[in-house]
């Protein structure tokens, strides 16, 4: 007889890490299963040099050499924009890019760790100006959540009083650099407040983990585990318990469910073998992040559910939405001819939280965004002088110096915003194309709104102007890559949460606007509510049509608020864990 899991939990990234963590930590038993493989800190190319790696860690196919991002092609992510096999495709006349990571702890091996509570007015923005929707819950139901992740995964900043940027329970953050000095200073001639950022980063010991020693890598995941991340934060630890199994290289299918519409087995493609296999669940929780989440409900269809699983509202795939990106550089007189010293930190030392949430009067946008700031010394990383290169006449010694000269003195912001969801902006199941496991992929459809374009039109100004008050020349090509361009900061992740570079979206608009799925920050879908005619979830995140499955990623967020979504992720998938071992002991699901 084979052996029922009391919960499955599909994907390990941030969602799938706490979920485990949390059951796992009362008592609960978890099968994990991860359709990348098993990774150890060994993986993570922390503080080795290029020219440590094979191939200076361009991979097989040399890409940092033809313009890869050398931020993410040496690290331990096993992802990208493309997947061998695991295709997804683009209606037409959308365009979209879709970020996965195939490896244990997925995305958040590697990611920015920019961690952002999100304000109060941010969960009921219907109620505010009627646009998008509200959330079934309020910031006091997740607010001690919040303060769960940020004792346990250890966060920076300093407690500053702001609405739009709540203040938590905070590490000592890092001294400012000097180009978060020029940028601190210039927003203050225009009444723009910036303020010490906020990472997944710990500055004293923490739960058995060392203070983070500052060696500006955190894009290439951590070997002492001083940022966050779900493998070594969460993962390991829970398996060290006994009650949490791992299946790695296990692809899932499909949710099976019995005559009373309940989940009884998770079907999934051993990766290693081909073959396909089942375990047999209690419940399952659903955190393979949101667009997967969506993918894998609309493929477990049957004669009792042709939509796809808890799927009767139809509304499983929709609201798909992203962060609004835009990235302005500039070539800063003061910067130029400083000695060069070690800058090293942990990625973003400074942010702007939005400081206009309470003037919107005078804006012809809703909501708002906020600043990340990158530049400085970090480590070069390969394709770091592309631009300069492409800028300067010649070679030799000529050459190097232009490249010396250059090194960090640009400043670089990057917007990052609120988009509204709509109802063009969606994935589906396309009806023909499937990936090397079989299993039919994705099709995404997308549409930025006015909103967005005159949010972008905002930052072009205002970062013009702080740029203009530092004395700064504005770099070329022009603004829209991710977070400011040519000259990049060097080194992975010198800025703050996002890649170096992200494509922006066509002349359509002549707006510089990220394209979709670009910054990375994909949430909706599956989204919660109180009402099962129009929404997928309850408010802990359980299906309203299946009472033991569970969705804990970024696929129930209603709306997409300017803040980056991990650490409200991590906050829900908190929630809906303890939720859940509640359920269980009862005996409800
Ligand atoms: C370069 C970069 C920078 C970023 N910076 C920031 C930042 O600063 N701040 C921030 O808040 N966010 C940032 N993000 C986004 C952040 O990484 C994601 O929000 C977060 O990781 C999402 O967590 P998740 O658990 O939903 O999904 P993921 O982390 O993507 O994990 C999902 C896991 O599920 C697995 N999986 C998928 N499908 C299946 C299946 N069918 N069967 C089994 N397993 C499956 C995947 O292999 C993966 O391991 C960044 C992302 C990137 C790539
Ligand atoms: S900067 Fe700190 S947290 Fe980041 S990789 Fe280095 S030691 Fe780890």
């Amino acid at each position: 007889m084979q052996t029922v899991h009391d919960v499955v939990v599909i994907g390990s990234g941030a969602g799938g890490g706490t979920v485990t963590k949390v059951l796992g930590d009362l008592g609960v038993s978890v099968l994990l299963m991860e359709a990348g493989p098993m990774i150890t800190p060994g993986d993570f190319k922390e503080r080795l040099a290029p020219y440590d790696l094979p191939d200076r860690g361009l991979g097989p196919k040399a890409e940092g050499y033809f313009g890869g991002t050398s931020a993410i092609t040496y690290n331990a992510n096993f992802g990208g924009a493309t997947i061998e096999g695991e295709p997804y495709t683009v209606a037409p006349g959308s365009q979209f890019r879709w970020f996965r990571s195939r490896v244990l702890g997925g995305r958040t091996n590697h990611y920015g760790r920019v961690t952002l509570r999100f304000a109060d007015y941010d969960f009921k923005p219907r109620t505010r100006d009627g646009l998008g929707w509200d959330w079934p819950i309020s910031y006091d139901d997740i607010s001690p959540y919040y303060d769960k992740a940020e004792r346990f995964i250890g966060v920076t900043g300093k407690a500053e009083g702001i609405r739009s940027a709540p203040d938590g329970i905070f590490q000592p953050p890092a001294a400012l650099r000097v180009h978060d000095v020029l940028v601190q200073r210039a927003c203050a001639t225009l009444g723009i407040r910036a303020i010490n950022g906020r990472q997944a980063v710990i500055t004293t010991p923490t739960n058995g983990r060392p203070a983070c020693h500052y060696c500006g890598q955190c894009g290439r995941g951590c070997r002492t585990a001083s940022n966050y991340a779900a493998s070594y934060v969460q993962i390991f630890p829970a398996m060290a318990t006994g009650r949490v199994e791992v299946v790695a290289d296990a692809m899932a299918r499909e949710l099976i469910t019995d005559a009373s519409g309940k989940v009884t087995a998770v079907s999934y493609v051993d990766k290693n073998t081909g073959v396909e296999r089942q375990v047999r669940c209690r419940t399952v929780v659903l955190a393979a992040s949101a667009c997967e989440s969506a993918r894998l409900l609309l493929n477990s269809k049957s004669s009792r559910h042709p939509q796809g699983l808890a799927n009767s509202s139809g509304v499983v795939g929709r609201y798909l939405m992203d962060t609004v990106g835009f990235g302005m550089s500039a070539t800063i007189p003061a910067l130029s001819g400083m000695p060069k010293y070690n800058s090293d930190g942990y990625g973003g030392h400074l942010y702007v939280p939005w400081w206009m949430w309470d003037r919107h009067k005078e804006l012809n946008f809703p909501r708002g965004y906020h600043i990340e700031v990158g530049g400085g010394y970090g480590m070069p990383g390969i394709g770091s002088f592309n631009a300069t290169v492409n800028q300067r006449e010649g070679y030799g010694l000529a050459l190097k110096k232009a490249i010396r000269d250059n090194y960090g003195i640009s400043a670089n912001l990057s917007g990052r915003g609120e988009m509204i969801p709509n109802e063009q902006s969606f994935c589906e199941i396309d009806p023909t194309v499937k990936d090397k496991w079989g299993i039919p992929v994705l099709r995404f459809h997308w549409q930025w709104s006015d909103h967005e374009l005159n949010q972008v039109r905002h930052m072009q100004t205002t970062f013009r102007q702080i740029l203009d008050a530092m004395g700064g020349t504005i770099n070329t090509p022009a603004a829209g890559r991710g977070r400011g361009a040519a000259p990049p900061a060097a080194g992975p992740m010198a800025g703050a949460g996002a890649p170096a570079s992200q494509p922006v979206a066509p002349a359509a608009s002549s707006v510089p606007i990220s394209v979709g799925g670009g910054i990375i920050h994909e949430v909706g879908t599956v989204r919660m509510g109180d009402d099962p005619r129009t929404s997928v979830l309850n408010k802990f995140c359980q299906a309203h049509d299946v009472r033991n499955l569970f969705v804990a990623d970024a696929a129930p967020f209603v709306g997409n608020p300017d803040k980056n979504p991990t650490h409200t992720i991590i906050a829900l998938a908190w929630r809906t864990a303890e939720y859940l071992a509640e359920e269980l002991r009862k005996g409800n699901v």
